[in-house]
């Protein structure tokens, strides 16, 4: 099951982002939000595509927005489990917790689930 999040800021920043996928997708099936740390921009990349690259700049030093150096409140209630891949019970999470924002830069990016799909 994959699900719609969307990202949004104070500064006006606002993406949506596709977590998971949908079983009728044979790739994609975890798809999850990076930050490219070439570009600094933010985008949804198969993490376990090893040849992911980012999708405005084709880089590929991407980081997952589940590493604890993007968000400014680890651990304070998760809204997940958030699987990447259910087969291997891999679970990525995003907590209550503001996020790392492409835009401003600052710790003010918060993520809403927006709709699931299947
Ligand atoms: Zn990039
Ligand atoms: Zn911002």
């Amino acid at each position: 099951m994959g699900k719609i999040v969307h990202g949004e800021c104070e500064c006006g920043y606002s993406n949506d982002f596709t977590v998971g996928g949908a079983r009728s997708q044979p790739k994609g099936w975890s798809r999850f939000p990076v930050l490219c740390r070439s570009c600094g921009k933010a985008s949804d990349n198969d993490l376990d595509d090893a040849e992911a690259t980012c999708h405005h700049c084709g880089g590929i030093d991407l980081l997952p927005y589940s590493d604890s150096s993007l968000s400014s409140e680890v651990g304070r209630g998760s809204i997940g489990p958030w699987s990447s891949d259910e087969k291997n019970c891999k679970q990525l999470r995003f907590n209550e917790a503001s996020y790392y924002c492409p835009r401003c830069k600052k710790m003010c990016m918060q993520f809403l689930i927006v709709c699931f799909f299947d």
